[in-house]
Order: C-alpha cells, then sequence, then structure tokens
C-alpha cells in the first residue's frame, strides 16, 4: 500500500509541560505516531482542533488513501459551522521509538481556537495532526530551512518561530558562523538554547514593548555591522509587488547557494518589513533568504 507523504494522525495528549509563562510544550501519543517523520527543523504541521464538544466534522481527514490534498479542498467547501478550524505549527520533537511528538504552543489567550485548546488542554485530551509519513517514497514538503553550503547565518524570529528556531540552532554544524534573534514577550520566556561557538544567540525580551520593535532593531543592527564590513550592495528588489501589506508574505529560496542565508518568520508586518530593508535597502540576495509571515496581528489564520 502506498502512503500519502502528508497524513493526519489521530494523537492523544500525554503530557503538558509548562516551559514558561508563554509557551507550553504537549506531547501527543498515537498508535501510528512512530510513522511520523521528519528531521524537524521547521518542519511545518497542521492541527485540526475539535470543537468545544471534542467533535469533529468527517471531511475524510481520517480516510488515510485520500491524503491532504483530496480533504483540504472538501474542508474548504464546508459550511463556516462545520469547519474545524486548521492552523499550522512546528514539530518540535519527534520520537518514534516512543510513539510522542511534542509541541510548542505560545499561550496568546483564548480568542484564537489553536491557543484556546492548549490553554485548556487535559491529559487524554485527543487532536488530529496532520504530518509527513515516514513511509511515503514522496517527499512531504514543509521544510523551507535549506541553507545550502552558506557557513554565515542570520536567523530571526519572534515566539511562533521560537520552536523552528531552536531546532534548528540545535542542528548547526560547528563550522558555521552567524547571528540568532529570539523576539519573545517577557524575560521569563529565555529558554536554554546550546549553539556552535560562531553562532551568538540574542533574546529579545518584550516586557511591554510593542511586538517586532526589538526584532526589527536587532536585524537593522546587524545589517549596520555587515555594512561596516564592507558586504553591502543595496540595489533592486524585482521581487518587491509580491509583499504588500496586505498579504501574509511567504517568500522561500528553492536552491540557496552562496555563502550567506538567512531564514525570518515571524509577525507577517514586521517580516514584510524587515524583508524590504534586507533586500531592498541593503541589497542582500533574495534567493538567499527565507522571509515567512507565520500569523498577522488582527488576523485569525483562515
Ligand atoms: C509554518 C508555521 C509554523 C508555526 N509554528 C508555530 C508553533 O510551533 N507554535 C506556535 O505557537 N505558533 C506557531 N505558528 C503560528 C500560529 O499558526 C499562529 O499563531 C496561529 O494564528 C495560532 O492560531 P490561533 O487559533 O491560536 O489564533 P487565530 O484564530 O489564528 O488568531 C486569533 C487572533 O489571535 C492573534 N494571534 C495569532 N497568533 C498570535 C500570537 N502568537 N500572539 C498574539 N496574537 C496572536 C491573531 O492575529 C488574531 O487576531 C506557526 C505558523 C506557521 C505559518
Amino acid at each position: 500500500m502506498s502512503h500519502p507523504p502528508y497524513r493526519t494522525f489521530r494523537t492523544t495528549v500525554e503530557r503538558i509541560t509548562p516551559l514558561s509563562p508563554s509557551f507550553t510544550r504537549i506531547t501527543f501519543t498515537g498508535d501510528d505516531l512512530h510513522f511520523f517523520g521528519t528531521d524537524c527543523l521547521d518542519q511545518r504541521i497542521k492541527l485540526i482542533i475539535p470543537f468545544e464538544d471534542g467533535s469533529y466534522t468527517d471531511f475524510g481527514q481520517f480516510d488515510e488513501a485520500q491524503g491532504m490534498y483530496d480533504w483540504y479542498r472538501r474542508w474548504r467547501e464546508l459550511p463556516d459551522e462545520q469547519r474545524n478550524p486548521l492552523r499550522t505549527y512546528t514539530v518540535r520533537a519527534v520520537r518514534p521509538e516512543a510513539s510522542e511528538i511534542d509541541v510548542d504552543f505560545v499561550l496568546h489567550g483564548t480568542e484564537g481556537p489553536a491557543s484556546a485548546w492548549a490553554t485548556a488542554a487535559r491529559q487524554g485530551d485527543e487532536l488530529a495532526i496532520v504530518g509527513p509519513d515516514s513511509r511515503a517514497e514522496e517527499a512531504p514538503g514543509g521544510l523551507e530551512w535549506k541553507p545550502g553550503d552558506a557557513t554565515s547565518l542570520l536567523i530571526a524570529g519572534d515566539e511562533t518561530a521560537m520552536p523552528a528556531i531552536c531546532s534548528i540552532v540545535e542542528s548547526l554544524p560547528v563550522h558555521v558562523s552567524g547571528e540568532v534573534f529570539l523576539e519573545v514577550p517577557t524575560s521569563a520566556d529565555v529558554l536554554p538554547l546550546p549553539a556552535p561557538d560562531g553562532v551568538r544567540v540574542t533574546w529579545l525580551a518584550r516586557d511591554g514593548s510593542a511586538h517586532g520593535e526589538l526584532l526589527t532593531a536587532a536585524v537593522h543592527g546587524w545589517g549596520e555591522r555587515r555594512d561596516a564590513a564592507g558586504s553591502a550592495a543595496a540595489g533592486e528588489d524585482p521581487g518587491e509587488a509580491q509583499a504588500s501589506d496586505e498579504d501574509i508574505l511567504w517568500e522561500v529560496p528553492e536552491d540557496a547557494s552562496g555563502t550567506e542565508y538567512a531564514w525570518l518568520a515571524g509577525e507577517a508586518g514586521t517580516i514584510t518589513a524587515l524583508r524590504r530593508h534586507l533586500v531592498r535597502d541593503l541589497g542582500l540576495d533574495r534567493t538567499s533568504i527565507a522571509f515567512m509571515g507565520y500569523w498577522r496581528a488582527g488576523r485569525a489564520e483562515s
């Protein structure tokens, strides 16, 4: 039997581990989670959030023969009240031998169904999680960290990118160098993050300042240091039209070549403005930078 590369796993909450005031780690278990296959990094997954009574509409999400692309079309056609919310997250750890995976949630209140679900989660609660199946022949996709042979790195993001950034930094080989900027809600959200000697990790605790302000200043500061080191080459930005303020920016190079690589993810407005700065003002080669709007302030993920 062939297996779709990306499919729905039935999971149950095994453990809930508060990491800090804003982050909680939920460990899921499930009969076939030993087939959940990925190198983690920034592997995205989808959570199908149950309705308040724990129920799901049947739109074929558990039919393995269908694969995600078939049921996603049916899901989109459902009336609003029958459509379980679908939200994008990152798988933080995979332990096939124990049939477990971890997802780190930002608890940002109860307005959003995913955050509300995580806030109220209890051991034994069920959640449908869409992710890569290790038995599939086709690559699942959903991994955007593709630095190629680059050895000079810029990695920047807000709290929603924290799981991806931690996985990426933990995977870095010892010979790379670079800077990592992580903006989090409070000083108490700073977590241990070992990195190679040449990689400097800077946690930026908002502690009341506006979202994105510290991350923006830190990336601008990185640009100034890079300029001072003689790498400036401001130039045209042929992709400017793709990055309007209304869109959720998602621009990822397939084949980064060169020695420099940057990966930025977080609130879409902040990332869009940083894209303009890095590409238009500083002239960075946009084929060596992944820009990803992970969420947009004031707008639910549809
Ligand atoms: C590839 C990818 C990977 C991601 N990985 C993770 C992850 O591992 N962990 C994680 O926590 N998030 C992650 N996110 C972000 C997550 O998908 C969004 O935060 C999502 O909007 C949360 O859904 P929700 O149902 O809680 O809120 P929604 O219903 O989508 O939004 C409700 C309201 O909450 C606001 N909102 C959404 N997220 C936040 C936030 N973080 N802080 C403050 N306000 C917010 C929205 O602007 C909106 O006004 C990821 C996103 C992407 C695209």
